[in-house]
């Protein structure tokens, strides 16, 4: 495993205490994670398309509540979803039953999950994530080490520019409130030239990076080729 100095785990244990206070909340659609419900088709629907789910191998990294993963068992993927968090892995585990989908949730930190299966899954997600852990270039290379060759790797998270520093934190979190105060750190956010050196030195081909645009006035999305704010960068495993 690659370790950080201080932390020798790829784990920051605000992060994990702010997420595990939303855990009752995370299936509220107009509750405290509701734009991550909003986003939630758009992204589906793009992972769908470039890696057809049904049948495939799908890991989902930092999956939370469940909101992408449960949506991906249910087109079909046979999903492994981890998450360092365990509040939201519960939430997550009781859902699924309500919802009659077979997921298995656990409680395991990227980095050791890569040690112990590399190389196997089909597709790995890894949204909303990248920004709120200590060393992202970690979490990219175990990503990297969990899927297949000319397997999928897709990363979604924020650029580090004024305008996202506007919109994502001011607006989001304190103006409109759709957020929760000290959700996102500034300095933490990532710029897709940072996230794409990365990928590349993990071996991942970058195939596409596309903008998600989250309109907070009329809380709409829509994927295209703006950069500024939120994005998902496409990756496939180089065949070695
Ligand atoms: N990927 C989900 C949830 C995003 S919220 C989605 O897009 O719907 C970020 C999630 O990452 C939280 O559930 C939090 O507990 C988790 N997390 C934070 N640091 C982590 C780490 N080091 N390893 C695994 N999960 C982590």
């Amino acid at each position: 495993m690659r370790q950080n100095q201080e932390n020798p785990v790829n784990v920051d244990p605000a992060e994990i205490n702010k997420f595990s206070e939303q855990a009752a909340h995370w299936w509220d659609r107009e509750g405290a994670l509701k734009p991550l419900h909003q986003i939630n088709p758009l992204r589906l629907n793009f992972i769908d398309e470039h890696s057809p789910l049904a049948g495939k191998a799908v890991l989902d990294v930092g999956c939370g509540g469940g909101i992408l993963s449960e949506s991906m068992a249910l087109r079909g993927a046979a999903v492994t979803a981890i998450d360092m968090a365990e509040a939201p892995l519960n939430v997550a585990r009781l859902h699924a039953l309500e919802s009659a989908v077979e997921i298995d949730y656990r409680q395991i930190t990227a980095e050791a999950l890569a040690q112990q299966s590399p190389g196997k899954w089909d597709v790995v997600t890894c949204m909303e994530l990248l920004e709120h852990v200590p060393d992202p270039s970690s979490m990219v290379r175990a990503c990297s080490d969990m899927v297949r060759p000319g397997g999928a790797v897709y990363f979604s998270t924020i650029n580090r520019n004024p305008k996202a520093f506007m919109l994502a934190i001011v607006g989001a979190e304190y103006v409109l409130g759709l957020l929760p105060k000290g959700t996102h750190q500034y300095e933490k956010f990532i710029r897709p030239s940072e996230l794409a050196q990365w990928a590349e030195s993990a071996a991942l081909k970058i195939e596409q990076l596309i903008g998600l645009h989250y309109n907070p006035i009329w809380q709409s999305c829509r994927l295209d080729a703006g950069l500024d704010v939120n994005y998902i960068m496409r990756t496939t495993k180089i065949m070695s």
